[in-house]
């Protein structure tokens, strides 16, 4: 698989997990959380997917498509270690819906992240909640979820929150 093939099936994995999980978040009351604007592709799929939803964003620094920037109300500017826990003692463990989309492709770096954002997202994640993540994150409470049909194993890690 190239690079390019292989950028396409992530980012379409991506769309098929969010549109996956529609129905469901469609269910439930809470707020959206994006950890990581980026270039904002996924949080303005987001606002497709759910509109009129408050979708709170996480970003150390904004540099997404202009038409793509969350209101300043809802953004969290700053490193993520220390936006989580402001947002949680703010909003507290609200999230319907909680995607992050962190990391690079330093494999140990994604580890040692994931061992602090888990814990930082559990104090957001509502019971009966969702969380989707580019990397798999171990928390007592969230029980993982097969992939959506279609999407390749481990490319994407789906949890319900207990
Ligand atoms: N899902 C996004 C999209 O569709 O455009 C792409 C997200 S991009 C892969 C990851 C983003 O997370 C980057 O914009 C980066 O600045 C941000 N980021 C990475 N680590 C972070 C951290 N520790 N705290 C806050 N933001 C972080």
């Amino acid at each position: 698989m190239s690079r390019l093939d292989s950028f396409i099936a992530r980012m379409k994995a991506q769309r098929d997990c969010l549109n996956f999980l529609q129905p469901e978040i469609d269910r439930l009351p809470g707020p959206i959380f994006e950890v990581g604007l980026g270039n904002g592709r996924t949080y303005d799929h987001l606002r497709t997917l759910f509109p009129g939803r408050d979708i709170y964003v996480f970003e150390r620094q904004v540099a997404a498509h202009p038409d793509c920037i969350p209101p300043e109300d809802h953004l969290f500017l700053g490193e993520a270690r220390e936006s989580i826990p402001r947002a949680a003692a703010r909003l507290g463990a609200t999230a319907a819906l909680i995607h992050t989309d962190l990391g690079t492709g330093d494999h140990a770096a994604n580890v040692a992240m994931g061992e602090w954002l888990g814990p930082a997202l559990d104090a957001l994640a509502a019971s009966g909640g969702y969380v989707l993540a580019n990397q798999s994150l171990k928390v007592p409470r969230w029980e993982r979820l097969p992939e959506p049909p279609g999407v390749p194993a481990d490319r994407y890690f789906l949890y319900r929150v207990r």
